[in-house]
């Protein structure tokens, strides 16, 4: 197995993508600590993970410091270590840029960029002490998207965020490739969640997804966690500071 013994936090792990990389990892042969802010679908997550392997939830808002620093406290007291950060919660806004409010704009941000930029350092934290005392060094995955390269106009504070995800993922792979430490992110396109409910359900909207969609179809949540455990394995040991793109071939 591909994860055999690691611990892997993994923030908005209650739903959609997050659940399926928590459920590929605990596959792999991981430890899995789950985060999310919402208690009652972290509490239902647990339950059904806890049936492939050694999971748990931990309520927290990715950003919040404290939220955060207790999330890596507990991982610590239930497994003694972390290997593996997905930074994977995240949240969406639509308005045009002309009705967009500063509220909106800020929460986007503070959650899909401040989030992985407080997990991410308080991680790497643990992670560089760890080198420093002889250990081996662990590796941080960032969720991006296909919006971080490719622009629509009533997705402004989204696209932006993972704009910046495409770029801390650079800069966090440069300060912490010393310690050996990777960081890669992954760039999902349209993929079948919660977040893409909406989308979905009007025709308009999933006409036009696929019509930009080369490969005819919405990807799987399934689809993403493979890449993440492909990410955090040994079998990447060489690749940091990359955004591998699943997104069907879009081009826009
Ligand atoms: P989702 O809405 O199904 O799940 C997101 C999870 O994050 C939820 O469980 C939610 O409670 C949690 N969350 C929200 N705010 C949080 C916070 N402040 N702290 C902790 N947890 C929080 O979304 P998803 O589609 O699974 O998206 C997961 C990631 O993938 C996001 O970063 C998203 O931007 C990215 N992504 C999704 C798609 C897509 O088409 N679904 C495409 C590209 C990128």
């Amino acid at each position: 197995m591909k994860l055999d013994g690691k611990t892997a936090i993994i923030t908005g792990g209650a739903r959609g993508i997050g659940h399926a990389i928590a459920e590929r990892f605990l596959r792999e042969g991981a430890r899995v600590v789950i985060a999310d802010i919402d208690q009652e679908e972290g509490n239902a997550a647990e339950r059904d993970l806890e049936k492939l392997g050694e999971a748990r939830f931990v309520r927290a808002d990715v950003g919040k410091r404290l939220d955060v620093h207790n999330l890596v406290a507990s991982t610590i007291d239930a497994f003694g270590d972390i290997d593996v950060l997905v930074n994977n919660a995240g949240i969406d806004h639509q308005a045009s840029f002309l009705d967009l409010a500063e509220d909106d704009f800020d929460r986007v941000l503070r959650v899909n960029l401040k989030g992985a930029f407080l997990a991410g350092q308080a991680v790497a934290r643990i992670m560089a002490d760890r080198v420093k005392a002889g250990g081996p060094a662990g590796t941080i995955i960032n969720m991006s998207s296909i919006n971080s390269v490719v622009a629509h106009p009533d997705q402004v504070p989204y696209a932006v965020s993972k704009g910046g995800v495409g770029q801390l993922t650079t800069v966090m792979a440069l300060g912490l490739a010393p310690y050996g430490i990777r960081v890669n992110a992954i760039g999902p396109g349209s993929i079948s969640t919660d977040m893409l409910a909406r989308a979905k359900a009007d025709p308009v909207a999933k006409a036009r997804i696929l019509s930009r969609t080369p490969l005819g179809r919405i990807g799987e949540p399934e689809e993403i966690a493979s890449i993440a455990a492909f990410l955090a394995s040994d079998d990447a040991s060489y690749i940091t500071g990359q955004t591998i793109f699943a997104d069907g071939g879009r081009l826009a």
